[in-house]
């Protein structure tokens, strides 16, 4: 049976870096689907612009009609804030033979250590690791200890076991941010082409990051 890819994220607002490395690592892992998991209350940063309903319709208005991701709402239907720790535990409890993968950034990866539980992650599902533009993988510390313990040997392992081991994926670079995008529109930038027409046109509808485009 092939993994199941678990990415999350604030999604606010979901763009094409996120599609495009989930679309890479799906293929290059032969993952069966990708959830796509906004975050409802994020734990680790200030608080999204968007509510997680909206954010959760514009990640389902971004994949509608591609087979093999799912825009997960498990999140928004959980109290309290979102732990990831919890996430995986809903999947696991679901889904108990099946190897699991958490997608990661390269930035989001390297903050792993402040994360609710971090280090039970790996009981429950492997982390891949996707490059982000302008981070790169830590060779010391407890990641770079990590790493070296845990690394994958190769890409079938992940398959072949349900989870334990960490996996570093180079994908296509694009240096899209959700950052950059609320910042942008907050200046009256189209995002036409950095988001797909479908969440573009959420965005223009609902004006929530800017009034009037
Ligand atoms: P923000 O700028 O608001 O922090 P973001 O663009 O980094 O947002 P998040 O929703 O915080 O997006 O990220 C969710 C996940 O997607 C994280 O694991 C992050 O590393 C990854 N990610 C975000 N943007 C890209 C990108 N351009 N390429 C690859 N991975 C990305």
């Amino acid at each position: 049976m092939r993994p199941i890819g678990i990415f999350g994220g604030t999604f606010d607002p979901i763009h094409y870096g996120h599609l495009r490395t989930a679309l890479e690592l799906k293929s290059l892992l032969e993952l069966e689907k990708v959830h796509l998991v906004p975050c409802a209350d994020p734990p680790h940063r200030t608080a999204p612009m968007t509510d997680a309903p909206l954010r959760l319709r514009m990640v389902a208005a971004a994949v509608a009609g591609e087979p093999g991701f799912v825009a997960d709402d498990r999140e928004l239907k959980r109290a309290g804030v979102s732990y990831t720790i919890d996430t995986l535990a809903s999947f696991r409890a679901e889904l108990p033979g099946r190897s699991l993968c958490l997608l990661l950034g390269m930035d989001a990866f390297l903050g792993l250590p402040q994360w609710h539980r971090w280090r039970e992650l790996t009981e429950l599902a492997h982390i891949v690791v996707a490059h982000r533009p302008g981070w790169s993988a830590p060779s010391t510390g407890t990641l770079g200890d990590l790493l070296r313990e845990c690394r994958a040997p190769n890409v079938a392992a992940l398959a072949a076991q349900l989870a334990g081991l960490v996996h570093v994926q180079p994908v296509t670079q694009l240096e899209i941010s959700s950052t950059d995008l609320r910042d942008s529109l907050r200046a009256g930038r189209d995002p036409k082409f950095l988001v797909p027409d479908s969440v573009r046109e959420i965005i223009i509808e609902t004006e929530c990051y800017a009034e009037s485009l």
